[in-house]
This record gives C-alpha cells, structure tokens and sequence, in this order.
C-alpha cells in the first residue's frame, strides 16, 4: 500500500468525504444492532480498481435477496469508490463498502428503516503474513457448517459473518489461521473469508476442482479471475462436489480471496499435500494472477 502515512484519512459517508472520528453509524442501526446489511471488499492495484463493476453487480444482488433497497445507482457508486480511493492515495490497498439496513426501532422488523447508510474505507490490508505466500498455509477442517442456503445464502455477502467467525475461531485456537467449512451435506463449500481449488493430476494431464456455487459459497470474484486465467493458460478447470477425502488426497491446493489473492496451502488436517511445497499449478496461477493485475488491472 502505497498511502503515505501523514494523509489525514477520510471515510466517505451517505456523500460526503470525513475524518474517520466524525464518520458516525447509529447505534439504532440495524447493521449493528443484527448484522442487517451487505457489503463488498475490492482491491486497487495501480490506482486501477480490481473488478469494481462486477463486486457493485454483486453487492445489488446481496441487497436485492435481502429487500434492502441501496439509495444509490452503480454509477454513482463507482463514483464513490474512485473519490474515495482518490482521496485517500490507496492505489494498492483495500476498499470496504458497506450498505446497512440504516437507523430503526428495536424491534427486528427492516421496513421502519428508511435510510440505508452507505459508507466507504480505503486502507490497506494484510491477510496474512507474507511468508505464507512462498511456504503455504496450514488448514483444518472446521466442525462449524457453513450456513445452510435456505437459512442464510453463503452466496450473499451480508454482514453477519457469525457463521465464518466460530469457524475462524476454531482455527486460530487451534495455531492456524484459516478452516475449510463443509456445507450441511458434508460436501466442502469454503473457508471462513476464501474460496478453494484443488489440482489433481489424471493420467498426468492436471485439473482443476472447485465446489460449484450450489454447494453454498460465495461466487468469489477472485475464484471466477482464477477460472478464466486457468482456461487460458489450458489448464482444465472442473466445478464439482467435493469431500474432505478429496482435500486430503489431493495433489495441490490454494484459495482465493480479494484480500488473500491466491494463496497456496500446503497441510491440511494434519495432512502433508504432496511433497509439501506450493505446486507448479499454483504457482503458474499467482504469476498469472499477478501479472494480470499488475499490469492492467481489469475494472469491469
Ligand atoms: N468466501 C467468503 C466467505 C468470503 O468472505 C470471501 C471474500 N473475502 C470469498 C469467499 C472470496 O470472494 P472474493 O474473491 O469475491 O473476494
């Protein structure tokens, strides 16, 4: 992140660009009162804004399913985003847009909330610590379900991220820092704030695999990029059902993220994956990924 540390920081809030500290949510707000809102992570490389079109598509369609109405069009929000990220100098960083249900009673019911709030940081993240990235993150499997889809979509992106969190939890007690959640099946669906692939090798030719969207994940941004750079670069990419043995025995495995990018894991379970190293399939990926981004980050 390239923002140089002395720049007064500004938030920008229902239109108006402002400190931090004066930056203000209700506490009648049914965002904080019961996680009653959407939101979206985005990164910027090169002042460029990573996909921002196809995380605003997604943010209307979390606000759509839950019959929250944003008061703003996506022009205007992309808008919004570029005067932020402007205001802010975050060329490399990280972008959170909020949308909350706004200021209500007590009371659960949404529709005495008649102001949504819409607010937008720019800052940087950290994931994880870098040396992650060349060695590879250890995972477990969580005993946590990811939300069952007639329950709460995995698919929106609201803001209650309790679900995630008691997987995240169990992870960071157990000394690692992130968990694969299976979906009320017992197929593998994602972990707490990634989605997963794995590679294997059929008679040599390497493959592929993610769980599809009906497994209850969320339609990750960063996963459809991987998608699409893994067929360019000829390599044959599978949606499937997959089982814990499937991670277990598997011959490379990574997860996607915005802010994590494309992060190679290399234990599972206690489980070594193949010789233990980040594999060339990955790796061809996180160049890719990188060079894509690098250069001409795509906004659409
Ligand atoms: N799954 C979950 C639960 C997430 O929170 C995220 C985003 N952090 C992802 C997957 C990855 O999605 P994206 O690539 O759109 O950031």
């Amino acid at each position: 992140m390239t923002r140089s540390p002395q720049l007064p920081k500004q938030v920008w809030l229902n239109g108006k660009l402002l400190p931090p500290d004066q930056a203000a949510v209700s506490v009648y707000d049914h965002g904080l009162l019961y996680g009653d809102g959407v939101f979206e992570g985005i990164r910027t490389y090169g002042g460029r804004i990573l996909k921002l079109r196809t995380h605003l598509q997604r943010l209307y369609e979390s606000a759509k399913v839950l019959r929250l109405s944003i008061p703003y069009s996506l022009g205007e929000l992309e808008a919004a985003c570029r005067q932020t990220v402007g205001a802010n100098h975050c060329d490399n960083g990280y972008v959170r847009l909020c949308v909350t249900r706004g200021s209500g009673t007590l009371g659960l019911n949404p529709f005495v909330c008649h102001d949504p709030c819409v607010f937008i940081i720019a800052d940087a993240i950290a994931l994880y610590p870098a040396e992650v990235y060349g060695k590879g993150l250890s995972v477990m499997t969580s005993s946590v379900i990811r939300n069952h889809p007639k329950a709460l979509s995995p698919r929106i992106k609201s803001m209650n991220y309790l679900n995630n969190i008691l997987a995240k939890i169990e992870a960071i007690e157990a000394g690692l820092l992130e968990a694969v959640m299976l979906n009320h099946r017992g197929h593998v669906s994602e972990c707490t704030g990634d989605n997963i692939f794995i590679v294997r090798r059929n008679a040599g030719e390497p493959c592929l695999c993610t769980p599809p969207v009906h497994a209850g994940i969320l339609n990750g941004v960063t996963r459809n990029i991987v998608i699409e750079l893994s067929r360019q670069i000829g390599i044959e990419v599978q949606c499937q059902d997959l089982t814990p043995d499937d991670l277990h025995t598997c011959d490379e495995m990574f997860l996607t993220g915005t802010a994590a990018e494309v992060i190679p894991v290399t234990t599972i379970d206690q489980r070594t994956i193949a010789d233990g190293r980040p594999g060339p399939v990955t790796k061809r990926l996180i160049d890719a990924f990188r060079t894509l981004v690098r250069h001409h980050a795509p906004e659409d």
